[in-house]
C-alpha cells in the first residue's frame, strides 16, 4: 500500500525541516530559561526569543515590542475577548461573524455570563461580511469588533481593511484572527490597521502549541488583563516560562514565509487544477467567493453524495476533511457553510481539501482520479 497523502493543511502543517533544525539545540544544548539571564545559557535563550520576536514582527510588519508569544491563536483571542469583557461596565457589546472559528464563537458565548451581548453578523452565500450590516450593528456600547482575515473551512478572505475603517470611525477597537492567512497570503498589520491580530505557528510550518498576539501601540495595555497569572512574562500579559524551542521554530517559520507570493502562486496552481478536475463531476459546486479566497483552499460540494462516506472510503489514502478540524465529529455538518445559507444537501456533500508546501501536481492528479471514481460509484449506489 502506498503512503497516504496529506491534504489537510488548514488543520495543521508539517513542521518544515529547516524549522525543526533551528529548534533542536533549544531542547538540550541551550537549556536556559530566558527569565534567568544571570548566566550564559539563560542569556542565550533570551537572545533566541528576542531574535524570533524580531523575525515574526518583520513578517507581520509591526514592531517587535508589539508582539507577544502565547500558546496559539485560541489563547491570544481569549486574552483580548476576556479583557474586553471586563474593560468597561458600560461597553458590553461585541460584533463578530457567524462564520468565525470556534475560538471566537465559543469565547463570545462563554462571556455572555459576564454580561457580553454579541451581534453575530450573517455572511453572503459567498461567505463575505456585509459591510453595511457591520456599520449598522455598531452601537455606543460596542466594545470590540472581531472579524477573521481568512476562513479555515472555505478560505474566504474578508475585507478586513474596510471593516477596520468602519469600526475605527466609531473608535471601536478591532481584533483580527489571521490564523489561516499567515503563510498563504501576505499579512501586514500596519496595512490592515487592526488593533489586535492572533496567529498560530502550526498553520505555517512551525510547531504546534506556540503562537502570538499583535497589540497595536494605540491600545492602552493597562486595560488588558492576563488569563494566566504567575511570573509576569510577556509584559505581564502571559505568565509562564517561555516555550523557547517553539518560539525559535515560529521565528524560523516566519522567516520562511517572509516572501510568500511565490509559494502562494504555486499553491494556487495546484488548487485551481484540483478544482477544475473535480468540477467535471456533474453537479459539483465550489463554495466561497472565487476572487477572494486563500490560494490553497478548496471547499467543494458534490451533488447526491454524502461527503462523510467519501471520507470513509479514502481516509487511508488521502487526508482531506469535512468541516473544520476543531469540529472533529465527521458527521457534524459545517456551521460555516450553513451560515452561508447553503442547502443541507450542499453542506452534507462538502469536502475541504487544503494543499500545502509539500504537495505536488502528481499527488493532486492522484486525488482527482480517486475522488472522481469514488464519487461516481457512490452516486450510482
Ligand atoms: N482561528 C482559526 C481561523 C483557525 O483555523 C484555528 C485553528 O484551526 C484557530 C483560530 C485556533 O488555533 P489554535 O488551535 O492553534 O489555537
Amino acid at each position: 500500500m502506498t503512503a497516504p497523502v496529506y491534504f489537510d493543511n488548514n488543520a495543521t502543517t508539517a513542521v518544515d525541516p529547516r524549522v525543526l533544525e533551528a529548534m533542536l539545540p533549544y531542547f538540550n544544548e541551550v537549556p536556559g530559561n530566558p527569565g534567568s539571564t544571570g548566566h550564559c545559557f539563560g542569556a542565550e535563550a533570551e537572545e533566541a526569543v528576542e531574535d524570533a520576536r524580531e523575525t515574526v514582527a518583520e513578517m507581520l510588519n509591526c514592531k517587535h515590542s508589539d508582539f507577544l508569544f502565547t500558546s496559539g491563536a485560541t489563547e491570544s483571542i481569549n486574552i483580548v475577548l476576556q479583557s474586553f469583557a471586563k474593560i468597561s461596565a458600560q461597553k458590553k457589546h461585541f460584533v463578530t461573524l457567524s462564520t468565525e472559528h470556534k475560538a471566537i464563537i465559543d469565547t463570545c458565548t462563554f462571556l455572555k455570563k459576564s454580561g457580553i451581548e454579541t451581534t453575530w453578523l450573517q455572511v453572503s452565500e459567498e461567505g463575505l461580511v456585509d459591510l453595511e450590516a457591520l456599520e449598522k450593528s455598531l452601537r455606543d456600547d460596542t466594545a470590540l469588533v472581531a472579524i477573521m482575515l481568512a476562513n479555515n473551512e472555505t478560505g474566504v478572505i474578508q475585507p478586513v481593511k474596510d471593516a477596520v475603517a468602519i469600526a475605527h470611525n466609531r473608535e471601536i477597537p478591532f481584533l483580527c484572527d489571521a490564523t489561516q492567512a499567515i503563510g498563504k497570503i501576505p499579512v501586514d498589520v500596519f496595512d490592515l490597521g487592526v488593533d489586535f491580530l492572533a496567529c498560530s505557528a502550526h498553520k505555517f510550518y512551525g510547531p504546534k502549541g506556540v503562537g502570538g498576539l499583535y497589540i497595536s501601540k494605540e491600545i492602552d495595555r493597562k486595560g488588558l488583563s492576563p488569563i494566566i497569572h504567575g511570573g509576569g512574562q510577556e509584559g505581564g500579559l502571559r505568565s509562564g516560562t517561555l516555550n523557547v524551542p517553539g518560539i525559535v521554530g515560529m521565528g524560523k517559520a516566519s522567516a520562511l514565509c517572509m516572501d510568500i507570493k511565490k509559494e502562494a502562486a504555486k499553491l494556487g496552481i495546484l488548487r485551481d487544477h484540483l478544482e477544475s478536475e473535480l468540477l467535471k463531476i456533474n453537479g459539483t459546486l465550489v463554495n466561497g467567493i472565487q476572487n477572494s479566497r486563500l490560494p490553497n483552499t478548496c471547499n467543494i460540494s458534490f451533488s447526491g453524495v454524502d461527503a462523510s462516506m467519501v471520507m470513509e472510503v479514502v481516509s487511508q489514502e488521502f487526508a482531506i476533511a469535512t468541516g473544520s478540524a476543531c469540529n472533529a465529529e465527521l458527521s457534524s455538518p459545517s456551521y460555516v457553510l450553513k451560515a452561508m445559507g447553503l442547502s443541507d444537501e450542499r453542506v452534507q456533500g462538502s469536502l475541504r481539501i487544503s494543499v500545502g508546501r509539500y504537495n505536488t501536481m502528481e499527488e493532486v492528479e492522484q486525488l482527482c482520479t480517486r475522488l472522481t471514481s469514488v464519487i461516481e460509484e457512490l452516486k450510482n449506489y
